[in-house]
């Protein structure tokens, strides 16, 4: 199996208990839970059995080793985390608004994860790869740039594949060199992996299947477009083919998106046709908005064959 390496954030996510509007006055929070999309991402491929890691940084904190902890129980290969003595573990507090929204403060940028590097323990584990993901949201930091442009080159290079989930919430794409960033990484993308509104950032028109076209025929092989409760749709240049959601009640949607992709992905590689690619997907993320926290609603083989059993699928 080839192995999956992602590059990015490492957080704890420290959750409202009640909805309301930010964090003026005290109130009950509940945390710190694993979190970071490609954190979330490495665990939920690393459930599913497939051999996988991460390169990413925590302070040398409990916030750190919550994650550390989480990830290698898991099964994430842990080996390039580095633990920076200098600066605290990530942070994220979210406080849901009575409407849906989220209000959120982060501690980042200038947190580990703001300064992951070049080390020795990266690059072997970059040169163990096969497969390699990347999260539009870690494309923040340019180091991490850096270090994602040489694994794709390292990657391809040995005629191993990437995937490319753009992630990106609007606050971040006026940053600095970053829809540059994101372009160049599509370019080298085999298996692309947007929400609905996130393929219009990559090609001008006017419906998702003109989108789709443009970018199959820059070069992409496979496009996944996912729809939250309307589930997914997978294209390529054979076609395409839709999978509607599991019906589940949304109890936290974070982290849906990342165990979807991680569990396509897995599919992918094992060269599952798109169909059961999809509803394997799709199972997985009905499963992590059902269950408060980030990671906690990622899914073993087991619990995902299950959930599928559960909702009339054979397995
Ligand atoms: P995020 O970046 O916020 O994690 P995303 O936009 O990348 O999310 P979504 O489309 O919200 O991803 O969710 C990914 C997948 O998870 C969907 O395609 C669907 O399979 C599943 N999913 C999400 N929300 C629901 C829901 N309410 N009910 C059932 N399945 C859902
Ligand atoms: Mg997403």
């Amino acid at each position: 199996m080839k192995k999956v390496v992602t590059i990015g954030e490492i957080l704890v996510e420290i959750m409202a208990v009640e909805p309301g509007d930010g964090f003026r006055e005290p109130i009950a929070l509940v945390g710190p839970f694993p979190s970071g999309a490609p954190a979330i991402f490495i665990d939920q491929v690393a459930r599913l059995g497939h051999p996988c890691g991460i390169v990413s940084a925590v302070g040398s904190d409990d916030f750190g080793r919550v994650n550390l902890d989480r990830l290698a129980a898991d099964g994430v290969d842990i080996s390039a985390i580095a633990v920076d003595p200098e600066v605290p573990t990530g942070s994220a507090f979210v406080r849901y608004r009575p409407d849906g929204n989220r209000d959120f403060v982060f501690n980042i940028k200038h947190a580990a994860c703001g300064a992951i590097a070049p080390t020795a323990a990266a690059s072997a584990l970059i040169a163990e790869a096969g497969h390699l993901h990347v999260m539009g949201s870690s494309l923040f930091s340019p180091s991490v740039v850096d270090l994602v442009t040489e694994a794709i080159a390292a990657v391809k290079g040995r005629g191993g594949t990437v995937s490319f989930d753009p992630n990106v919430r609007k606050e971040i794409l006026g940053l600095p060199g970053m829809s540059r960033a994101l372009s160049r990484v599509l370019a080298e993308t085999d298996l692309f992996l947007p929400s609905g509104g996130e393929l219009f950032l990559f090609a001008e028109a006017d419906t998702e299947a003109e989108a789709v076209t443009r970018i199959l025929a820059s070069g992409v092989k496979a496009v996944v477009v996912k729809a939250g409760a309307e589930g997914a749709r997978y294209y390529d240049h054979a076609g395409t083919v839709s999978a509607p959601a599991f019906p589940v009640t949304e109890i936290d949607p974070t982290g849906a998106g990342d165990s979807f992709g991680a569990a396509f992905v897995v599919a992918w590689l094992a060269g599952v046709p798109p169909r059961e690619a999809l509803i394997s997907a799709n199972a997985c993320g009905a499963r992590a908005v059902t269950v408060k926290g980030p990671m906690e609603g990622t899914s073993t083989t087991a619990e995902r064959d299950a959930f599928l059993a559960a909702h009339g699928v054979a397995v």
